[in-house]
């Protein structure tokens, strides 16, 4: 069968390479892909943008593409599903309606108290009835979120009211574009924050392997936040007490929300968690799509053949199965570009990528081919996943591999994994 994968990130390399490796996959096309997937074997870049819905349509009719696996956000928060599934192709991502769990911070919110699941207490505001003296008389610290997608940069952690009361200002003078029209304005969670990834169909839910990402850029979760800069699989965080409140409190209850109000859901679903100290899965937020970069070292991990999963979630028999993960821990590493959150250095020549072993997969994220070598082009560059016998082992080995790579200006973290290794002293 032909399978095709939307998106250019590490995310959607670990996708490709994990769906290649299915005896039943014949071809593997990545639109637009990066210079991992065009130099995988069984996989083949498509020069397509993923958002270019019209033409992803053509393209997949013409092919006779048999799967379409949506990566990122924004092409499901269109409605690419949609109109796959009107020209009578099958696409794995939640439809337009659906994907407004991502979309839609407001939205999200509103639903999660229709459907009494644990969240912040919040209010919505547009610039026509914003109530600075509301603000003012709430408690802080506050939260501030732009309602619509803002490229992982629209949440504004506030210390004072005064300073709620400027970002939400800030965001409906245009500093997010349309998505600050309308701004969340929440309370401050304390607590341990963990995600939860599952494949959803209808009232079935197949959580993955656990996993806990690294938003800060610096050691020690420190300086700027990023889209992340390593994970990990297992995550001691999410205890077997915390999955099953998380499945009860947040999942369950999701989905058949989602089934409730007409947009049944199909296709990864993240939750966002804030675990209060009583054990209370705070939902934080949701994205409709797989993480990046939890997607990598999970994928590492999983045993089970990936297009399997995606057929049944597709044809609402997810029950049917169990995904079947490798006990060994993977870490990735995110290398980045410099000036990475900021604008980041392009161009540069990537060497000591031909690294092959069983251990250890080099997936690409911002790189292309220029005259023959692979180059950088954009921030986060390449996620170098290990396999480990624990914490320890999967980052050594990672680390090991990091250190054959080279490129000017490149800046990683050097202690990825380091809250499991803090979690398991303790
Ligand atoms: P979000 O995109 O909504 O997940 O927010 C991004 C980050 O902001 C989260 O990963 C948290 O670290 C932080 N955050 C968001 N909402 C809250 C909240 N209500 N309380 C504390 N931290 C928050």
């Amino acid at each position: 069968m032909k399978v095709l994968i939307l998106g250019s990130g590490g995310r959607e390399h670990a996708l490709a390479w994990k769906a290649a490796q299915s005896p039943r996959v014949d071809q593997v096309y990545v639109a637009p892909g990066n210079a991992g997937t065009a130099l995988e074997p069984r996989v083949a870049n498509v020069a397509i943008a993923a958002d270019d819905t019209a033409a992803l349509v053509t393209f997949a009719r013409h092919e006779r593409i048999d799967l379409t696996i949506v990566g990122p956000e924004t092409p499901l928060v269109i409605g690419v599903t949609d109109a796959f599934e009107a020209a009578g192709l099958r696409c794995f991502g939640p439809r337009r309606l659906a994907a407004r769990l991502e979309g839609s911070k407001a939205f999200t919110k509103d639903f999660l108290s229709r459907h009494r699941i644990p969240t912040a207490a919040y209010a919505t505001f547009t610039q026509a009835n914003f109530d600075a003296a509301w603000v003012r008389a709430q408690r802080a610290p506050l939260v501030v979120k732009a309602d619509g997608l803002a490229a992982g940069k629209g949440v504004i952690i506030c210390e004072t009211t005064d300073e709620a009361v400027s970002a939400a200002q800030a965001m409906f003078s245009g500093q997010f574009g349309a998505a600050g029209n309308t701004v969340v304005i929440e309370e401050f969670l304390r607590g341990e924050e963990a995600s939860f990834i599952a494949v959803v169909s209808g009232e079935h839910i197949l959580p993955l392997a656990t996993s806990q990402d690294h938003k800060r850029r610096d050691d020690g979760d420190r300086g700027p936040n990023t889209g992340g800069m390593g994970a990990y699989s297992p995550a001691p965080v999410v205890t077997d007490e915390i999955h099953r409140r998380v499945m009860r409190e947040v999942m369950q209850p999701t989905v058949r929300g989602l089934i409730a109000d007409g947009t049944p859901y199909v296709g990864f679903l993240y939750a966002g968690l804030m675990i209060a100290p009583d054990g209370t899965p705070n939902v934080l937020e949701f994205n409709c799509r797989f993480g990046d970069p939890e997607t990598q070292p999970i994928m590492m991990r999983l045993k089970s053949d990936l297009v399997d999963l995606f057929e049944h979630g597709i044809n609402g028999t997810l029950d049917r199965i169990d995904a079947e993960w490798d006990r060994r821990v993977a870490l990735g590493v995110v290398v980045a570009a410099a000036g990475y959150p900021g604008d980041p250095r392009r161009g540069d020549v990537i060497s000591g990528l031909d690294q092959a072993s069983d251990e250890c997969k080099v997936f690409h994220a911002a790189t292309s081919i220029a005259d023959g070598k692979v180059v950088t082009s954009g921030g986060r560059v390449l996620c170098v996943t290990a396999l480990g016998d624990n914490v320890r082992h999967a980052q050594r080995n990672a680390y090991a591999a990091v250190a054959l790579i080279h490129f000017d200006g490149m800046q990683y973290r050097t202690d990825i994994g380091h809250h499991a290794l803090v979690a398991r002293r303790g």
